[in-house]
């Protein structure tokens, strides 16, 4: 075995201990990995905004996809999944998840002030219309009331295709997070709002509000 003596030995110019080499070694490391994770964190274009919201560290899902979790404070606000079809450039997709959904009943119908409203509406419709806006069968006074916001589906829709396109906003760099979210937000509430204002609104009779699901 041949014993390998330094070239440069303690005490003359140019000499690294042991030491000095292995903290050198680390702080390159060091360094590395703080540019790694700049790396990981630069998702194409997509800036979060103010600081209330930001980007979690990546995951790897089954599919080999990078997966980010975006927050806003603590609350869980979507998602960004960077995937590398076999493409030089990655692909990038955002989704936000908001919950509850648009004129979702059970939620909204906690308000007091709508519940009033609504009844007020039920009453009125009481007077007024004598058949089921659907088939036409006459309606029970006696019965509980069923309303009905015949134009949702369509208003749902419509809005739900609207908030689809701003997560391209965000990813192609032209709103940030935050300001996707924001108007995410508002184009649902838009919603709400709608279903709440109890616009487009008719009495149906019991076995339509059942297949309509109305209550739920
Ligand atoms: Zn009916």
């Amino acid at each position: 075995m041949a014993i390998k003596t330094p070239k440069i030995l303690p005490g003359e110019k140019g000499y690294t201990s042991k030491k000095e080499k292995t903290s050198t070694r680390k702080s390159g490391e060091k360094k590395a990995r703080a540019v790694q994770r700049k790396k990981d964190m630069t998702i194409g274009k997509i800036k979060t905004g103010s600081k209330g919201y930001r980007i979690g560290k990546p995951a790897t899902n089954p599919r080999k996809e990078k997966r980010y979790l975006i927050w806003r404070y603590s609350r869980r606000i979507g998602e960004i999944i960077v995937s590398n079809k076999n493409t030089p450039e990655e692909e990038i997709s955002l989704k936000f998840n908001r919950l509850g959904g648009i004129g979702n009943f059970k939620h909204l119908i906690q308000d007091a002030d709508f519940q009033l409203q609504w009844a007020i509406r039920e009453q009125e419709l009481l007077m007024t219309q004598e058949k089921c806006y659907v088939c036409g069968k006459k309606i029970s006074k006696a019965a509980k009331p069923n309303l009905y916001h015949y134009k949702m589906f369509k208003k749902r829709t419509d809005l739900l295709e609207k908030a689809a396109n701003v997560p391209e906003e965000v990813v192609s760099g032209k709103l940030t997070i935050e300001e996707g979210w924001e108007k995410f937000n508002n184009i649902l509430e838009e919603g709400n709002r709608y279903y709440m204002s109890l616009k487009d609104t008719a009495l149906v009779c019991a076995s339509c509000a059942k297949q309509k699901n109305l209550n739920e």
